[in-house]
């Protein structure tokens, strides 16, 4: 359809009143900065936040009062994988399953993250999978297929994104990549770099302006074993973030709860998982009480595993499962913040990502996404 080469450029910003345009962006946003952080629970369905619910300690997400059902389908399935199930978040754009960054033609779509980065406000990525991983990939890099990673890395050490902690060293660092280029050395010289938890807890957040951990030559560990906690990573990121008096984007991704549910794992080791994820929004929530004007935004991508809850003898659940790959059911969505009460009642995950272009520019200006002819 297209004969020449697009480039991914064409951010437009205009000038257009102090609300934005059309009837969806009525609703007046509180003076201050826009900062947004979007938690993403790979494969957290209902029941996944059920199985933490049961534990008898009161869960971040209960203290929002704006809830919502996502119907999560790519372009080319009806269950969707989290390459498709990110980007639809990170674009706006229903796209096939295993794409990162691009529309359903393959062309590169406009990130939430890079349409942040364009106004002005610091950006941030954090998830406990290598941070080359669909997710986080998916808000930054631009490439046909999900397996892509030594050029997912390769395209995200050339963005400028204020904050990166996750695993994926093994992508960045020459003598471990299979081509051998060296990302990390130059990477290093634009950021603060941490290699583990005990660095991570030290870092002088208030002296740092760009961070970057890679706490594991691929991933995380299970949440049993995981130091950082997500909870640590996501305070860490917020305290560097904070420094931009313009705001910022931040996505978290508690990245393995999909993976307990692909392994069809124990209720134990899947409400572990979502303890450690919900205890990151909790940081998220303190940090909100300082700002106000921070949105909030828990979802998941998908359903894995199909998970069900049973209880074989009284007061003892275990887990149930149907498939050990991702199923279509609805997800819930949490969002406290202002606009939160757009993310209520039944969305395409379309309009989820609608939403997140909008939180994420500066007040008063209205972004058109374009992608131009070079
Ligand atoms: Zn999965």
């Amino acid at each position: 359809m297209r004969s020449r080469a697009l480039g991914l450029v064409g951010l437009v910003l205009v000038a257009c009143g102090p609300f934005g345009r059309g009837p969806d962006s009525a609703t007046p946003r509180p003076m201050g900065p826009p900062r947004v952080v979007l938690f993403i629970g790979d494969g957290a369905g209902l029941a996944y936040w059920s199985a933490a619910r049961f534990r008898d300690e009161p869960l971040a997400v209960e203290e929002f009062r704006v809830v919502g059902l996502v119907d999560t389908r790519s372009a080319s399935h009806k269950v969707t994988d989290s390459a498709a199930g990110a980007t639809v978040y990170a674009t706006g754009v229903r796209t096939y399953n295993g794409a990162i960054g691009v529309g359903p033609d393959s062309l590169p779509r406009r990130t939430v993250l890079e349409l942040a980065e364009m106004s002005g406000l610091a950006t941030g990525l954090v998830a406990t999978s290598s941070i080359t991983h669909a997710t986080p990939a998916s808000f930054t890099a631009h490439v046909s297929s999900r397996q892509a990673e030594p050029e997912i890395a390769r395209q995200m050490a050339g963005a400028e994104i204020d904050v990166l902690l996750g695993g994926g060293r093994g992508y960045f660092d020459g003598s471990l990549r299979p081509d051998s280029q060296d990302l990390l050395t130059g990477m290093r010289r634009r950021y603060s770099y941490v290699e583990d938890a005990a660095a991570l807890r030290t870092l002088r957040a208030d002296t740092v302006r760009a961070l970057l951990g890679l706490f594991a030559p691929r991933h995380l560990p299970a949440a049993a074993e995981r130091r950082p906690t997500l909870a640590e990573m996501t305070s860490a990121a917020l305290a560097v973030l904070d420094h931009d008096p313009e705001g910022f984007f931040l996505m978290v991704e508690g990245s393995q709860p999909d993976w307990r549910g692909h392994e069809n794992n124990t209720l134990e080791s899947v409400t572990a998982e979502m303890l450690d994820l919900d205890r990151a929004v909790r940081a998220a929530l303190v940090y909100r009480e300082k700002h106000p004007e921070t949105l909030i935004v828990v979802v998941a991508d998908h359903e894995t595993g199909g998970l069900a809850l049973e209880e074989d003898s009284p007061g003892t659940l275990r887990a149930d499962y149907t498939t050990e790959g991702h199923t279509g059911e609805m997800v819930p969505l949490f969002a406290i913040g202002p606009g939160a009460e757009r993310f209520g009642g039944i969305l395409p995950n379309t309009r989820v990502g609608e939403l997140l272009l909008e939180a994420a520019r500066r007040p008063g200006q209205v972004a058109q996404l374009t992608l131009e002819r070079q």
